[in-house]
């Protein structure tokens, strides 16, 4: 289970589900006692609409509680975070023992900078057995910095799998990482996106109950000159306060949906530019594209060639990543890949696979998956050999703007890297120059 850090976050966070308890308790008293029971059946003797409106009621509260639950667990037990990397498991443990060692039993507050002396040293780790890089340069896609290199995040001191953000409130990177919801307990990533949008989908449909109920109710004993019912009016207030946010919920997350964005991808849609790593064929020079097209690119090959020096970090303030050129053998050759590094244009979503395509791809393959919440989004499973997502169409597209030559057929596949990463580790246990890290 992963908490956020900030302590007057968690509290909210214990607290909210109380608080909603409560609104869901008066909410459900006043539409029962005031609008079925003493309104339809007492004054009215309309025991049928009474019925039948009591039927719509617990419908979605019963569709709306058990998606709330779902979400919560999801959010509580799998919030879709990436493994941390060696050293932040080294770096964090450490900070917990010095922490209960100097008898901290308040909590650091937020912005102390003891509480986060550990947190930004580390660079990418250059080495090319690093734990984690083999994941990025085994896909024949992945999203890169200028160098090649995937991103890396300084505070998990690990490789950024494509699509993760570092999440600050839980001090780790989330796949697909969408916002903190106080009102659920947790971030909203990819393993819970799916729930979050069922649940305000029937968290409206659920408040829309009540506010057509009340002001039914209301606006009935307006006309007859009776006084209003205090409750009722209460109750409109509640579910239609909830109602309002449930809707503007509803229709934020089902265009993100659609788009395939993220609520953080959402922020800089129009201007990000998504530089990506693309195989091509092993040994394929830079710019081999670029007199055709206009379009240059560099290379960069895989598995990295092992860095100057192993003992020296590289500095913060320079780029150094020069590498010694080891005796590469022809097997070793053949077991490395290639890949271009290039850049989509401004506003591009290479995940873009089509408005139907993005549905399916977070709310499942068919009514039964939409409506319930039972499944996982397939696009928790859809990493392979090509990519960590499914590319939509502008990845070929991005192949012929660059005019990238095709991949060999005797390239594809994974032996060879299988072979390389056998006579690597047999390697480094040879000649003990793996890193210690
Ligand atoms: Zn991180």
């Amino acid at each position: 289970m992963v908490s956020a850090r900030r302590p007057e976050t968690r509290w909210v966070t214990r607290l909210i589900p109380f608080a909603l308890l409560g609104c869901l308790f008066f909410s459900t008293y006043a539409f029962v006692k005031h609008i079925c029971i003493d309104f339809f059946i007492h004054s009215r003797h309309e025991s049928s609409a009474a019925t039948a409106l009591l039927v719509v009621y617990f419908f979605f509260l019963v569709l709306m509680l058990f998606t709330y639950f779902r979400l919560f667990l999801v959010v509580q037990f799998n919030p879709g975070v990436l493994p941390l990397g060696p050293l932040a498991v080294e770096q964090r443990a450490k900070q917990k023992e010095e922490r209960r060692k100097s008898g901290m039993c308040v909590r650091l507050r937020e912005g102390d900078l003891e509480a986060h002396r550990y947190d930004t040293y580390s660079w990418p780790d250059p080495n090319p057995d690093s734990p984690g890089l083999e994941a990025f340069y085994s896909k024949d896609v992945f999203v890169c910095h200028t160098d090649g290199w995937p991103r890396w995040c300084s505070s998990c001191c690990n490789w950024k799998q494509d699509r993760a953000h570092h999440c600050s409130e839980l001090n780790r990177c989330v796949k697909k990482m969408d916002h903190y919801c106080p009102w659920v307990g947790g971030m909203v990533g990819e393993t819970s996106f799916k729930f979050f949008v069922q649940f305000t989908f029937y968290a409206m449909l659920y408040c829309a109950v009540g506010i057509v109920s009340a002001a039914f109710n209301l606006r009935t004993l307006i006309m007859s000159g009776a006084g209003v019912d205090g409750v009722v009016i209460g109750m409109l207030g509640v579910t239609a306060f909830f109602g309002l946010f449930a809707f503007a919920m509803t229709a934020t997350s089902v265009r993100y949906v659609c788009l395939n964005l993220t609520n953080v991808d959402y922020l800089k849609a129009k201007t990000l530019v998504h530089q990506l790593a693309v195989r091509v064929p092993r040994g394929t020079p830079p710019s081999i594209g670029g007199i055709a097209s206009g379009l240059d690119y560099q290379v960069i090959t895989y598995p990295l060639s092992r860095p100057k020096s192993e003992v020296t970090e590289p500095s913060p303030q320079s780029s150094d990543r020069t590498f010694i050129n080891e005796s590469v053998s022809p097997r070793d050759l053949l077991a490395t890949r290639t890949f271009a590094i290039v850049k989509t244009e401004k506003g591009e979503n290479p995940w873009d696979l089509g408005v139907y395509g993005n549905w399916k791809s977070v709310m499942g393959n068919n009514i039964i998956d939409w409506l319930l919440p039972l499944k996982p989004s397939p696009c928790e499973s859809a990493e392979n050999n090509e990519s960590f997502y499914q590319m939509g169409p502008l990845y070929q597209q991005l192949r012929s703007r660059y005019n990238l030559p095709d991949i060999p057929t005797n390239e594809k596949g994974g032996v060879e890297l299988d072979e390389l990463e056998k006579q690597r580790k047999h390697q480094g246990r040879g000649t003990g120059t793996r890193s210690s890290r």
